[in-house]
């Protein structure tokens, strides 16, 4: 009949997958979707899914009597039959293409029973989209800003004892943390980017203005002068924005637009890529449309968190030599030190 498939497959999405027999399962191997019948009646079905073989199955569903399938067999005091099984590379994938090819849709899949009573041409079309389901496709990447709020957390847990399972998605949202001595934690991420040490040993607890200077955040500087139309100039500031401008005042600089940032050398190398100009040596003023450079302004933080993207991605990934040109392009701006010449791209 079927043999045995040969290469066993973990799922990355199956996290909370629900596996065949109602147990929370966080990833299922290469397994079995199978068909039984009950004698009572030619047309009710139980769908399931297992590692196990299928045979062994059966046996379950007809000793089980607390379970759905074994209060049929209470009932009426006869057992379910194997009627057929097919070898899948993706239990809960095939599971969920097999119910998704009938009118039942999902619903007996989410309801943890599979019992159904339909007809012998309904179950082959389920067979049909199961035997073709394959392994479900990998996730889907996830956003730029995504990446950009993990590196944000994982930047104030250094030195913490304090690891973030996954990934942050929104700050103010819920994240997986662990403590050095195994504690796992669900919260928000934003309290332990302030301090929030773990809640059971305490351990990487923290004053909030400690962590604050240890991320020596900068302000990027677009300043205007009344005089001078045409012209800007760009800074960098590592207080307060206003700075920029009180430095600048006594040549009647003003400041007109700034962004935070906690990448200056990245933010202000991209600056200049994006208002298409060679970086100036030293930070003279230059030549420019002040439209050209607020629409540069606008773009930056989109731009700052894809690079972040990139970097982040490519600690997932691993190996460098794994890593795309456009990996490896911002790798290299990650690791520039300011003053250091640049390629233009
Ligand atoms: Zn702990």
């Amino acid at each position: 009949m079927e043999s045995k498939p040969k290469r066993s497959v973990s799922t990355q999405s199956a996290q909370s997958e629900r596996a065949g027999d109602g147990k929370q399962l966080g990833t299922m191997k290469a397994g079995y979707l199978y068909v039984l019948v009950h004698p009572s009646d030619p047309n009710l079905y139980k769908i399931g899914v297992t590692i196990l073989r299928p045979e062994k199955r059966v046996d379950q569903h007809n000793r089980h009597h607390e379970k759905h399938a074994g209060q049929i067999v209470k009932e009426t005091g006869q057992k379910w039959e194997l009627n057929t099984y097919i070898a899948v590379p993706d239990p809960y994938w095939a599971e969920k293409a097999f119910w998704g090819a009938t009118h039942f849709s999902v619903i007996p899949y989410l309801g943890g029973i599979e019992v159904q009573r339909m007809k012998w041409q309904l179950v082959q079309k389920g067979l049909e989209a199961a035997k073709k389901a394959g392994l479900r496709p990998p996730e889907r990447p996830l956003p730029d800003h995504v990446y950009a709020y993990t590196a944000w957390m994982n930047k104030r847990l250094a030195g913490r004892g304090i690891t973030l399972v996954g990934h942050v998605r929104s700050k103010f949202g819920k994240s997986d943390f662990q403590c050095s001595n195994g504690h796992e934690w669900r919260t928000v991420p934003n309290r332990v980017a302030e301090g929030e040490g773990c809640p059971q040993c305490g351990i990487g607890e923290k004053d909030p203005v400690e962590i604050a200077q240890a991320i020596r955040p900068a302000f990027l500087c677009l300043l205007i002068h009344p005089d001078k139309p045409g012209v800007i100039r760009i800074e960098l500031a590592y207080s307060d924005p206003r700075r920029c401008s009180e430095e600048n005042v006594v040549d009647g600089w003003e400041l007109h637009r700034y962004r935070y940032c906690e990448e200056p050398v990245l933010a202000e190398a991209l600056i200049w890529e994006l208002l298409g100009y060679p970086r100036p040596n030293s930070r003279e003023p230059i030549s420019m449309e002040l439209s050209r450079a607020e629409q540069a302004f606008r773009e930056l933080i989109g731009r700052m968190q894809h690079e972040i993207a990139q970097v982040e991605k490519s600690k997932e990934t691993g190996p460098t030599s794994r890593l795309s040109q456009d990996d490896k392009c911002a790798l290299g701006r990650m690791q520039l030190k300011s003053g250091l010449p640049r390629e233009r791209r």
